[in-house]
């Protein structure tokens, strides 16, 4: 019964600090998200404590019959949100969901394509040194002049290459993919679709953006970025495609499910059928086209920052610092200054090296939960631009920060 402070201080120091940094920054990574005292209130709950391998009503464990119940809620209540015929809530992590459909669909040796890193996909989408790019035939497709991903070039790749898989999704791309384009794509070659959605998936439960749960045979998604969950993945797809899913997440990939963290996932979709939910979301958008207004300026133009593409449709900007004397990193260090926790994030065509890089990735979802409206995020666009600037003044860019912070304050009730 010894609480934490009392039996491990050490640890119990860093979670208050970080509580501290989360509360008197701003948050703006594009993947990060700050979850309900609800979600973690179950995901902290004895749940954590049962295995329960296997799958509601089919466990090889007993005592599942509470488990059972909560891991049922979070199926049927994110088919709901989805329109998705069957879906697993089991995968760890967004990374795990991808690795589970891979495996459900793919044998070693086959060809995928995906979007190239450096053009915005993720490491689960074929990167060299990633399980995707090591049991998989890679063939990567771009994103054109316009910063948009080229459909003439996946169309082209996939008549040579004949995927067994493409997919589509993204982790630094501020437009919208075209789900219909690609599956016509997949129907020509014999390809699966899988969508990995982690990125946009709020958006998408808000109906703000596109669902490609129509259109693709799977679709992923992590649970802590625009859905403002815990941490953890999912699959959705088709009926058809259920058992195949089902069987490669366990026993294929994992063993027993963190029920602790199913449970999380079940009240973060509950919150996310909401009104408030989609609201939120509005904001989320709101405030990344604000931002990306501002960033085309002719004053950061004249210092050589720049936006990709134009603009935003989804929840991030990505600025392109190829034309100024900031790089990445520096960019990076001089917004965490201020307090504006960014990541630097390569642009397509990078002269800079991988660690340094041209750009930055820059988020809203954190600040929208927060409450933050229109005025603030123009507030904080302001800051940003100002703070890539030569000249700038720390001392007043902190002030404004803090103010922005103050105004919108997070987790008020769990200061010890
Ligand atoms: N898929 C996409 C598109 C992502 O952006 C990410 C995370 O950044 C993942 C998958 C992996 O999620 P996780 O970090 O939970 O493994």
């Amino acid at each position: 019964h010894t609480p934490l402070h009392e039996l491990d201080p050490a640890v119990a120091a860093a979670v208050d600090a970080e509580l501290h940094r989360q509360q008197s920054t701003l948050e703006m990574i594009a993947s990060e998200n700050f979850a309900p005292v609800a979600v973690m209130e179950a995901q902290g709950s004895v749940l954590t404590n049962k295995y329960a391998e296997g799958y509601p009503g089919r466990r090889y464990y007993g005592g599942c019959e509470h488990v059972d119940v909560v891991e049922q809620i979070a199926i049927d209540r994110v088919k709901e949100l989805f329109g998705a015929e069957h879906a697993n809530v089991q995968p760890h992590s967004g990374a795990q969901a991808n690795a589970a459909a891979m495996f459900a669909l793919l044998k070693p040796g086959d060809t995928i394509m995906g979007l190239n890193l450096a053009h915005g996909g993720h490491l689960t989408h074929g990167m060299k040194i990633n399980f995707s790019g090591r049991l998989y035939d890679v063939v990567a497709y771009h994103v054109g002049d316009d910063g948009r991903v080229d459909m003439a070039e996946v169309e082209r790749l996939a008549k040579e290459s004949k995927p067994k898989l493409i997919v589509a999704g993204w982790s630094a791309y501020p437009r919208q993919l075209d789900f219909a384009a690609f599956r016509r794509i997949a129907d020509e070659v014999g390809a699966y679709l899988m969508v990995d959605m982690a990125h946009f998936a709020g958006l998408v439960a808000a109906g703000l953006h596109p669902n490609p749960v129509p259109h693709a045979h799977v679709v992923t998604t992590t649970t802590h970025k625009t859905l403002g969950g815990p941490r953890g993945g999912v699959i959705l797809s088709t009926a058809e495609l259920a058992k195949k899913i089902n069987s490669a997440v366990f026993p294929g990939q994992q063993g027993g499910p963190l029920e602790h963290v199913i449970a999380a996932k079940a009240v973060a979709f509950k919150v996310a059928a909401s009104e408030d939910f989609k609201e939120r979301q509005r904001r989320t958008l709101d405030g990344a086209r604000i931002l990306a207004e501002r960033l085309v300026k002719d004053d950061v133009r004249a210092v050589g920052v720049d936006v990709l593409s134009g603009g935003t449709d989804v929840h991030l900007v990505l600025v392109d610092l190829r034309h100024s004397e900031l790089d990445g990193q520096q960019a990076e260090d001089r917004l965490h200054e201020v307090g504006i926790t960014v990541n630097r994030n390569a642009v397509p065509n990078d002269p800079r090296p991988p660690m340094v890089t041209s750009g930055l990735r820059i988020g809203t979802p954190a600040l929208a939960t927060r409450g933050f409206g229109a005025e603030d995020f123009a507030e904080v666009a302001d800051v940003i631009a100002e703070a890539l600037k030569p000249s700038y003044d720390v001392q007043a860019l902190k002030a404004r920060v803090k103010a922005l912070a103050d105004r919108h304050p997070l987790y008020p009730g769990l200061n010890k």
